[in-house]
């Protein structure tokens, strides 16, 4: 399993994320092509703290629109940040996490909570 951070890139060479089944800038069909953001850098468009989460999610729960340049075009992607706090215009990397939800707050059972995915990790 992969444990970079892909975004879909049409036939026609649109970025988008979430995968959609359809290119949402020109309706063909997505395929399965992918681009890694991994190894490249993105920039805090805007951020919130959450300190009244849902159950199962950390609690102060930074999240943050991350922008990133990548083959001409601007893409944007919602997600949590690791560090305590965060600032607009700051530097991240994506991160993966093993789980990305908290047992300790949560209302399910802990093996139902066991979900990876990514967090942005500021490196200014
Ligand atoms: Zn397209």
């Amino acid at each position: 399993m992969s444990t970079d951070l892909n975004v879909h890139k049409c036939p026609n060479g649109h970025l988008c994320y979430p995968k959609h089944s359809v290119c949402p800038k020109c309706g063909v069909l997505m395929g399965n092509k992918t681009v890694s953001l991994s190894e490249l850098n993105g920039t805090v468009v805007t951020w919130t703290k959450s300190t009244v989460p849902p159950p199962g999610v950390r609690s102060p729960n930074i999240l943050a629109i991350v922008e990133y340049y990548i083959e001409g075009q601007s893409i944007t992607l919602l997600g949590g940040i690791e560090n305590e706090s965060v600032n607009i215009g700051d530097v991240v990397k994506a991160t993966y996490v093993s789980s990305l939800r908290d047992a300790e707050y949560g209302q399910r059972d802990e093996e139902s909570q066991t979900w990876s995915g990514h967090r942005f990790k500021v490196v200014n």
